[in-house]
């Protein structure tokens, strides 16, 4: 560092040291994995407060998961020795939760709306193909769902889509209604999906300057982490955000603005904004990241300046050589320069198992070696490419005692216990969320049908009321009979009252004057002691139910937590906190735990030792990929992402078989195992030399692309290897001592793509 006396500088390197120090209105940092882009951005917005040059409020950080912004804040009080309370260091989704919550009567939306996630979404989704009959032209609410989220990270609504599409194509004329009516529900639910809370913070900037004008003047300097990976909708939040104030704006602005905020045209400069990002990491495509928001950088913001950043402080060159190699293959990208210090290291470990159990021993055995070494469980990530690779792997750590933790897969807040007890609480904070509350009315059971839920729903539209008052008005609804009238009044009864706690008093306003609403664990207990949804679970002496018992016991514990941490901040706070728990965010801390994760999940962390499992063709790159434009890219990117994420130790491991929709598959190694230099892995077994119980001896990994490995097939009698997704060469039958039969791989790849899509097909 200059004169070597500031310790924010302390340490970096000359590019990294202007990446901090830089003062124009954009910078770009460039650059590849493991070369300090978080912590320059950490260093950076630390000498911003430091030197008076922003206030904490006056600065919006941008990550992809809230753990990282969770990291990013503690890097930074570490840094400061201070805290730095009225910073806004968040994921897109969460700082517009807070803008939209804000805001929210500008739309008409109440502030206790429901933010969907995917499950709600598709639970609205799949009445409106229902009500439509829109199964029957292949609409599903994957499908569906998929593509309306894919326009809403577009930024094109109903009105836009139906402007350009194919007037004459009836599939297109249903999709419209599809997405229509999806829009028309989730209004009169007063919900937002996932998609919406940042398309709408746009729309709403857009529509009302007077709105944009408040957050442009706050915020002072924007950083935006994982930039790559920003979709078109999240661009165009940066875009609003970094205008000046225009001076007819400025009039309205409270408190009045003062002449040194004005520049010499009597505007308001348009706040700094410092972007880093990798396109080489570049693994969101399928959820609608642009590179080209990172490529065209220069353009959007000129003026900008570039910085590059090419030593990697991460890993060894063992590894770095090899995340270069896969990498390398990639044609459409810009050559990058990363080199080490850090010497050699050791060798990557590559392992081939004959089925993904004898794959996740390696694994488990593997990490009890490196316990033994010193290397601390919370060092050590098994990544893979799909969540179903998990189960082996958890039965071989749980039978080695191996602490382990998995993170995002089927997520705390996803299974159905947990789900049915939110339901609750959302239908108390927004009682017109017909997803909400049609859940709560069957959980637990209590003998209202069908029916019955649609003579209430239709009673409820018909007057206009919320679904409790409706409920509490049962009596008006003469299609039920006189038992059901009176389990819905009970039921419409106990959430009345727990209404009136949360609201604190009976009060509806945010008068200073209102009793303080009663804090979340009590509403919630209220909720389970009336339902009795735990007894009853208990009831069942059975293991899994226990499970959910406890599950909803932590819930309790959760919300207690939250009261705790956040007194008085309520239940629409609780219910904001608890939606925006993304994928890599857990609520317990990861120290002591093995960590397994997908690699999409993996992006930003690091670890001493690193394990990628499933190394195959069908699973990495993944079979889906296969025949989209740029797929394989995209694959071979999560690769590099998975690959650089090791400090030290990295194993690459596959099965020979493994067992797949409910059938075993003979699989081959994946062409990113061949892109890496032979001498930088250490095989402990490999594809070559693995036999079946049976003996079954086969080729080796580096014979020519396109060859196979057989080795373990599924049995034999009635082997189904041949025609699933992975079986790319035929699987001689265990004991048969049958060799594979070599085929091109992508003419093989295509046909067994084909039959297993048939077999999809013929399984509906
Ligand atoms: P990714 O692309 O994976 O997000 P990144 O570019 O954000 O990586 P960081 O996570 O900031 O990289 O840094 C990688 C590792 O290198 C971290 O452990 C960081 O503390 C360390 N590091 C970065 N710069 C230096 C430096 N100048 N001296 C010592 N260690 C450094
Ligand atoms: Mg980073």
């Amino acid at each position: 560092a200059a004169g070597g006396a500031d310790p924010l500088l302390d340490g970096l390197n000359p590019a990294q040291e202007r990446a901090v120090t830089a003062r124009g209105p954009a910078l770009l940092i460039v650059a590849g994995a493991g070369s300090g882009k978080t912590r320059v951005l950490t260093h950076r917005i630390a000498q911003l407060i430091r030197d008076r040059e922003a206030w904490p409020s006056q600065i919006l950080a941008i990550t992809f998961t809230n753990k990282a912004a969770a990291e990013m804040r503690e890097r930074m009080e570490a840094l400061l020795g201070s805290g730095v309370e009225g910073m806004w260091v968040s994921t897109f989704h969460s700082a517009c939760v807070r803008i939209l919550r804000r805001e929210s009567e500008r739309f008409g939306y109440v502030s206790g709306f429901t933010i969907y996630d995917s499950a709600d979404s598709r639970a609205l989704l799949k009445r409106i193909i229902k009500e439509l009959d829109a199964d029957s032209y292949g609409f599903t609410p994957a499908n569906a769902g998929g593509k309306i989220s894919r326009l809403k990270n577009e930024l094109t609504s109903v009105d836009g889509y139906r402007a350009t599409m194919n007037e004459s194509d009836p599939r297109e004329r249903l999709f419209v209604e599809i997405f229509s009516m999806y829009e028309q529900e989730l209004r009169r639910a007063n919900a937002f999906d996932f998609d919406d809370l940042i398309g709408q913070t746009v729309h709403l900037f857009r529509s009302h300057p007077d709105v944009a004008a408040v957050y442009q003047r706050r915020f002072r300097h924007i950083l935006v982490d994982e930039y790559q990976d920003t979709n078109h909708a999240q661009y165009s939040l940066i875009r609003e955000l970094t205008r000046p104030v225009e001076p007819e704006q400025i009039e309205r602005l409270v408190p009045p603005v003062r002449d040194r905020e004005l520049d010499a045209s009597g505007r308001i400069p348009a706040a700094s904004l410092t972007v880093v990002g990798d396109s080489d990491q570049s693994i969101y495509a399928f959820r609608g990241a642009d590179i080209r928001n990172i490529v065209e950088f220069e353009r959007d913001f000129p003026g900008a300046e570039v910085v590059k950043l090419e030593q990697n402080y991460r890993s060894t060159q063992n590894i770095l050589s090899a995340a270069n190699a896969v990498i390398g293959n990639n044609f459409d990208r810009q050559e990058k320069n990363l080199f080490t210090t850090a010497g050699d290291g050791a060798k990557i470990v590559g392992f081939t198992g004959y089925s993904q159990h004898d794959e996740a021993r390696f694994v488990a055995e593997e990490i009890e070696d490196l316990h033994r070494e010193g290397v601390a469980y919370g060092d050590i990530a098994v990544f893979y490419r799909t969540n179903s690779q998990t189960r082996a792997l958890e039965e071989l750590l749980i039978r080695s005692a191996i602490p382990y933790r998995v993170l995002g897969g089927t997520k705390f807040y996803e299974r159905a216990e947990i789900k049915d007890a939110m339901a609750y609480l959302t239908s108390i904070a927004n009682p017109f969320d017909p997803i909400a509350w049609s859940r709560m009315l069957g959980a637990p059971k209590r003998g209202i049908g069908p029916m019955a839920e649609a003579h209430l729903a239709n009673f409820q539209e018909a007057q206009g009321i919320s679904f409790h008052d409706a409920m509490l008005r049962a009596a008006e609804v003469p299609a039920l009979g006189p038992k059901l009238r009176a389990t819905v009044l009970e039921l419409g009864g106990l959430l009345a009252r727990a209404a009136r706690m949360a609201a604190g008093g009976g009060a509806t306003d945010d008068s200073a004057e209102a009793a303080a609403p009663a804090p979340v664990g009590e509403v919630l207990k209220l909720i389970l002691d009336e339902t009795e949804m735990i007894e009853k679970l208990r009831a069942r002496r059975d293991p899994q139910d226990d499970a959910r018992a406890e599950n909803l016991e932590e819930l309790l514990a959760v919300a207690r937590e939250f009261d705790a941490k956040q007194p008085g901040a309520g239940l629409v706070a609780f219910l904001t906190e608890v939606s925006l728990v993304a994928a890599a965010d857990d609520l317990d801390d990861s120290s002591g735990t093995v960590s397994l994760m997908t690699m999409h999940t993996a992006k930003g962390l690091e670890f001493k030792a690193v394990f990628i499992t499933g190394v195959e063709e069908g699973l990495l790159p993944h079979q889906m990929s296969v025949e989209e434009v740029g797929g394989i890219s995209e694959e071979r990117r999560l690769m590099y992402v998975g690959i650089t994420r090791a400090r030290e130790r990295l194993y690459l491991t596959l099965a020979s078989t493994r067992a797949t929709f409910g059938d075993v598959s003979v699989a081959m190694p994946s062409r990113f195992l061949q892109e890496i230099p032979e001498g930088l892995i250490d095989w402990r077994q490999s594809p070559g030399e693995v036999t079946s119980r049976g003996g079954t001896a086969s080729r080796a990994l580096n014979a020519p692309r396109g060859s196979g490995f057989g080795g373990a097939g599924s049995g034999g009698s009635g082997s189904r290897a041949r025609d699933s997704a992975v079986s790319f060469s035929g699987g001689g039958g265990r004991g048969s001592g049958a060799a594979a039969v070599a085929e091109p791989a992508s003419g093989n790849m295509q046909s067994a793509l084909d039959k297993w899509r048939e077999r999809k097909r013929l399984a509906k």
